[in-house]
């Protein structure tokens, strides 16, 4: 199997998309129309569900490009799997993502993202043949093989996804 270590923020969301929204919202409220109070609702409204703050279109398109090419799996790095796999799996299908979620890493003492990783590369390495790790913040990835850092900007782009369909297809 391949796996892709997936974190969220900073890679399937991105800076510029909520920047968008921000901007494309308050643009509406112009001059004396100004009103806080809606702008935030809207915030609210038009860039969350109940899940959480959504995805970069553009981002999830890469995700889907990725998996299409390589066959790989998701198991689920971002900190949003504290809400647990099966909320992670319920999320998926609720807005139509690509792939499919098979775990998320556990949590550990350290909270160090590698040694969750690695605990999880070492456990699984008969089962996992080929793995690639998906963050924009790489801090505590510093032991980890087959790290892709992503701008966190702009979430994945275009030769981030040709970066890791080339890893995931090594042979
Ligand atoms: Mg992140």
């Amino acid at each position: 199997m391949k796996v892709i270590f997936l974190d969220f923020d900073g890679v399937l969301n991105s800076v510029d998309n909520m920047n968008s929204y921000g901007a494309s919202i308050r643009s509406r409220y112009l001059g004396d129309d100004y009103d806080a109070m809606a702008i935030s609702k809207n915030l609210l409204s038009e860039t969350r569900d109940k899940y959480g703050q959504l995805f970069d279109d553009r981002c999830v398109r890469w995700l889907e490009y990725i998996i299409s090419s390589t066959g790989a799996k998701i198991v689920v790095s971002s900190t949003w799997r504290m809400a647990g796999l099966s909320v992670m799996k319920e999320m998926w299908k609720f807005r139509k993502l690509p792939g499919e979620i098979v775990d998320v890493t556990q949590i550990s003492q350290s909270g160090i993202r590698g040694d969750e990783i690695g605990d999880y590369l070492d456990f699984y390495h008969e089962t996992i043949e080929q793995h690639v790790v998906i963050d924009d913040d790489v801090d505590d990835l510093f032991d980890t093989p087959n790290v892709v850092q992503i701008n966190c900007y702009t979430g994945i782009m275009s030769y981030d996804a040709d970066k890791i369909i080339k890893i995931l297809n090594k042979e």
